[in-house]
């Protein structure tokens, strides 16, 4: 549901004009999971910002569903990137948080906090906060409080970063199979190739800062099992 056109960002620094992003062209289509790989500073976050409203493009368009993006929190576009739980709320009130603002009522809320918790196979902790669950099960009740308001594209910035290499591959599996059923469109940001390769069915290669798309790969299923002769490593590691 994303066409992206020509979006280019510059910032002026210090005085000084950088491009940060130069010409993305970008479709996307509905229930598909795209990751963006690329180093640091090439403009990957920046793109989420533009796609989600947040910040504005210095030339092209966002469209969602044919309707151009306009400032945040129209077109059901969901940035997930600070994953922090409200900590005063238990896991069931942070899962219900963004459904109250809608104005849906109790017993409601209630059902679809449980179908989401559900998911995320947190049975059980909803009553606990933030500080009694570890950071895995912090990060999964984070996506499950950003499913419940049902967006329509989900932006994922690194959202795995901070966790060890064991809790982000029990994620992965996780993320796929709550893909798998909910079918949500998914871009996820990384700069882990092999988290790219777990997760995406297409990933996108940035190129250094102004960040433009460099290879495509679409991941072939069953995914490669050895990466290492894999060619989206040798251009990964180019970059
Ligand atoms: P990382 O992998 O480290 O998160 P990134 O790919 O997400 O990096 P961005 O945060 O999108 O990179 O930043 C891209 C470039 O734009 C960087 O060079 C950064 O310094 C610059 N930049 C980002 N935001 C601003 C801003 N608000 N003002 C000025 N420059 C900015
Ligand atoms: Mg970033």
């Amino acid at each position: 549901p994303l066409q992206i056109r020509g979006v280019e960002k510059t910032f002026s620094q210090r005085g000084r004009l950088v491009a940060a992003l130069s010409t993305i062209d970008l479709d996307i289509a509905a229930g598909e999971f795209v990751c963006i790989l690329g180093p640091s500073g090439c403009g990957k976050s920046t793109l989420l910002s533009i796609i989600a409203g947040l910040e504005e493009a210095s030339g092209g368009t966002v469209q969602a569903d044919g309707k151009v993006v306009q400032g945040p929190g129209t077109d059901r576009i969901l940035l997930f990137q600070e994953a922090a739980l409200f900590p005063w709320l238990d896991v069931q009130g942070n899962v219900e948080f963004g459904l109250r603002q809608v104005g849906i009522g109790a017993r409601e809320r209630a059902r679809i906090a449980h179908q989401y918790i559900e998911l995320v196979h947190l049975k059980g902790f909803e009553h606990s906060y933030a500080h009694q669950l570890s950071g895995g099960m912090r990060q999964r009740a984070a996506i499950a409080r950003a499913l419940a308001i049902d967006p329509a594209v989900l932006l994922m910035d690194e959202p795995f970063g901070a966790l060890d290499a064991l809790t982000r591959d029990r994620l992965h599996t996780e993320l796929e199979a709550i893909w798998s059923t909910t079918r949500k469109t998914v871009v996820f940001v990384t700069h882990n190739v092999r988290e790219a390769v777990a997760l995406g069915d297409r990933v996108l290669v940035f190129s250094p800062r102004p960040g433009r798309i460099v290879h495509e790969f679409h991941i072939d299923f069953p995914r490669p099992r050895s990466l290492e002769n894999h060619l989206l490593v040798d251009k990964a590691a180019e970059i």
